[in-house]
């Protein structure tokens, strides 16, 4: 016999098995409610866009753009590359025809590969194949056939497409394609899902991670909008039961005070470069806010030194901050004020702030968040305010249950154990009338030996065994046995229905 492969999830993936799926759709269900009782509602949205979209809005020189994404060509219908060289004329018209029509990607370098295949293939097919010809431009007919094929292999049949690593690009992207802008109020929106990221896979960190996020645009850059974000957002942490958390939060100036400040800080940084690490050294001429971020030991005392962002905001980002605080005041909302905290994506204005949760290790970031206000006019939309957050789902979840706050979710409350197959009917009918009344039911399938189902049943975590027997059929009722005392009664159908509700009340208010 052959050796079988073993199958297993690629790294960084990971399957979410119940009971624990049952944990998740509770918490996202938590999420669900919780923002929709804010008056936010839910965008679906695509898992892959274009990969410009991303460099564009998430910035072309963050860590996710520059290295984390999964990014591939797509294929558009009917392309193919081709196989033979009787198929090079027909493959010249049809891309000639897809770039045109805007199915694959129309730009100079993709015109430019076409062309050296036409090129190459008209040559050939007017040549006599004289070895070293000057019309073959001194090539084999074999050189000839294989630079033809590697140009046509260089031809993109497709868009350029990522998995998404966030999804803020992709709301700002629907908003604008909608036009959105339109609808009346701010627009509120929120999105879950998997999420993609090229990472090196560790606790808390997966490449394929889960995300719960939420997104306000409008008109408006009111503190009150910032404020009522972060309230729902800690309210949906209180409700889920992560309340060891700490919320920081920072303003990081805009376009008129930002540049001064950054300018001011790579100064700064140049005097202190042979201190710092490598990564931190290049961050200096790349994206010098991002040193504030740095957890290296020996740059801490360093990085407590420098200039301080509240220091050289200008007067209306001052202003703004001020009234976030009174805002998150108001609503006795406890908040630490971190002047490091810095996103690590290109976008974000003003108001920043990040959740941390304790029992993570260093992955402890559950949440980042923050304001973006260029950001639809620079994906081409109408300038636009926006505020929004992303949470972890992986990374919350983790710390639920590492702090054992996990709740009680229903598990199966009924285990039908029927005996005889003249039992069988009237279980399967009062199966469906459970199930129907909102209770979790399982029926065996196959006919078992009483302490076989009763064994069963206790395994599988049922609260009752519902007994029938042939005794049962003939008078109509059934035995309903509570699993944790043994205690049992016998009851008909609409006294058992009733008891079992009562039970559920009890136990789920
Ligand atoms: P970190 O500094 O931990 O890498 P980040 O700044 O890259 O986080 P964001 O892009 O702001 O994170 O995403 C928001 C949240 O998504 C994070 O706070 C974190 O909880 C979660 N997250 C980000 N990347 C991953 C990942 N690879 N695996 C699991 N969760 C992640
Ligand atoms: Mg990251």
């Amino acid at each position: 016999m052959s050796e079988r492969k073993q199958f297993r999830a690629i790294k960084g993936t990971r399957d979410i098995l119940p009971p624990d799926s049952g944990l998740w759709n509770w918490f996202e269900k938590t999420a669900r409610d919780t923002f929709e009782s804010y008056n936010f509602r839910e965008i679906r949205l695509p898992i892959f866009e274009e990969t410009s979209l991303f460099a564009r809005s998430v910035g072309g020189e963050t860590d996710i753009v520059s290295k984390e994404m999964y990014t591939f060509e797509d294929r558009a219908f009917g392309l193919e590359k081709p196989k033979r060289i009787g198929d090079v004329g027909d493959f010249i018209t049809k891309v000639r025809e897809a770039a045109n029509s805007g199915q694959i990607p129309n730009d100079p370098s993709n015109r430019a590969e076409i062309e050296t295949v036409e090129q190459l293939w008209r040559r050939f097919v007017s040549n006599d194949f004289e070895l070293g010809s000057e019309e073959a431009g001194g090539l084999s007919p074999a050189d000839q056939i294989h630079l033809m094929s590697r140009s046509a292999g260089d031809v993109r049949l497709g868009a350029d497409i990522s998995l998404r690593p966030e999804a803020t690009a992709s709301t700002m992207r629907a908003y604008i394609e909608h036009g959105m802008h339109a609808l009346p109020g701010n627009v509120k929106l929120y999105y879950m899902g998997p999420m993609f990221r090229r990472e090196r896979p560790q606790k808390g960190r997966y490449r394929q991670f889960y995300q719960i996020g939420a997104e306000v645009l409008g008109q408006s850059d009111a503190p009150a909008i910032d404020a009522e974000v972060i309230e729902m957002l800690m309210v949906f942490f209180q409700r889920v039961g992560l309340t060891r958390t700490t919320l920081y939060i920072n303003s990081i100036g805009d376009k008129n005070c930002r540049p001064a400040y950054v300018e001011l800080l790579r100064t700064e940084l140049q005097k202190v470069k042979e201190q710092l690490g490598a990564d931190s050294q290049r961050r200096i001429d790349t994206n010098p806010l991002r040193v504030l971020d740095s957890k290296i030991p020996n740059e801490q005392e360093i990085i407590a030194k420098l200039p301080r962002i509240a220091d050289h905001l200008c007067d209306a980002c001052k202003e703004n901050y001020a009234g976030l605080k009174r805002e998150l005041a108001l609503r006795g909302i406890a908040y630490e004020e971190n002047w490091r905290l810095v996103r690590g994506l290109d976008y974000y204005t003003r108001t920043t702030f990040e959740v941390i949760a304790e029992g993570l290790g260093s992955q402890n970031a559950v949440c980042g968040g923050g304001r973006y206000d260029g950001l639809v006019e620079l994906l081409g939309g109408q300038p636009t305010k926006g505020i929004g957050f992303a949470i972890g789902s992986d990374r919350s979840i983790l710390s639920i249950q590492e702090s054992g706050n996990v709740p009680a979710l229903p598990g199966l409350d009924v285990f039908v154990a029927w005996m005889g197959m003249d039992t069988y009917p009237t279980a399967v009918k009062i199966a469906r009338t459970l199930r129907e009344a909102g209770f979790d039911v399982e029926l065996p399938g196959e006919e078992m030996k009483f302490k076989k189902l009763l064994n069963l049943a206790d395994r599988l975590g049922a609260r009752y065994a519902l007994i029938i027997g042939s005794d049962e059929v003939a008078s109509g009722t059934f035995t309903l046995k509570r699993l944790a005392d043994a205690d049992q009664k016998k009851l008909n159908e609409s006294d058992l229905l009733e008891t079992l509700t009562n039970e559920r009340r009890g136990t789920r208010a």
